[in-house]
């Protein structure tokens, strides 16, 4: 591995503050000065207690909120506004109702002037066999299962060709044998380098689940949140849960988050 300082980023937050504007003028303070990178080619995990501030953490990344002070920039270049080659799945799959499967991963595929409609749907069709979905492209929503439903978030998240992928606890509210099969999958798409992305951030509250996929955890602590810590995963993939290796790394972050 290369040493930090020589690694270069795709996503840098520098001197972030962030605070919530509350009723009658208080200020809920998230962040004071936070500083992190995110480096091409990495799976970076983010820990930290509940509502240390890691989901607004990854829409500061995305672009979907500005913090007060500090800049983020993205391959380089000032982070203004969403950016489309930013991709976010969330816990809950968000989706439209009312739209199909096809439809919903099409939405990915809304920035793309350049892409005619055929070409769109194309596109849609082989993220949605990617997926395992083919087959349910006229399905709605309401119609899947919850894993399915996250399948659908995660193909529209990818068809973008984003290079940049952000994960906000997206296997939590899944059934254990589908979250094992998504991981997966997911940590296999990145690997084979099939697609343009370049680096995931996975936040998550299930330490196993970020020793099991990341390369790198950096550890919250609770708010205004700084960084507690930072451990690199030196293992081999696919990682088995029952090495005492595994568990090395697993005790390491609950002692930093605790
Ligand atoms: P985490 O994802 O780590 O659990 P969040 O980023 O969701 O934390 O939230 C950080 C803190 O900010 C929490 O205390 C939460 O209640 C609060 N918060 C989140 N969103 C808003 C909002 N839109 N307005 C005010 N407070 C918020
Ligand atoms: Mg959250």
């Amino acid at each position: 591995m290369l040493m930090n300082g020589s690694r270069e980023s795709i996503l840098e937050l520098k001197e972030i503050c962030f605070s919530y504007k509350l009723r009658r003028g208080d200020k809920l303070r998230i962040f004071d000065h936070l500083s992190l990178n995110v480096y091409y080619a990495e799976f970076l995990g983010i820990a930290g207690p509940s509502g240390c501030g890691k989901s607004t953490l990854l829409r500061i990344m995305a672009g979907l909120l500005k913090p007060d002070y500090g800049e983020v920039y993205f391959r380089g270049k000032i982070l203004k506004e969403p950016e489309p080659r930013i991709s976010m799945v969330f816990q809950n799959p968000v989706l439209l109702p009312w739209y199909t499967v096809l439809k919903n991963v099409m939405l990915g595929l809304i920035n793309e002037k350049n892409l005619s409609d055929k070409e769109k749907e194309e596109r849609a069709r082989s993220f949605l066999d990617m997926m395992g979905l083919l087959g349910f492209e006229d399905a709605y929503p309401s119609e899947l299962s919850g894993g399915m439903r996250q399948r659908v978030a995660i193909a529209r998240a990818l068809v973008s060709h984003p290079d940049l992928l952000l994960m906000d606890e997206p296997f939590s509210n899944l059934d254990q044998l589908t979250a094992i099969t998504l991981r997966r999958e997911i940590e296999t798409l990145w690997l084979n380098q099939s697609l343009p992305i370049s680096s995931i951030v996975l936040v998550s509250h299930d330490i196993e689940e970020l020793v099991e996929m990341c390369d790198r955890v950096v550890i919250l602590t609770s708010r205004p949140s700084r960084i507690a810590g930072t451990v690199y995963v030196d293992l081999k993939r696919p990682r088995s849960r029952r090495s005492p290796e595994f568990y090395e790394y697993v005790d390491k972050i609950y002692t930093m988050l605790s």
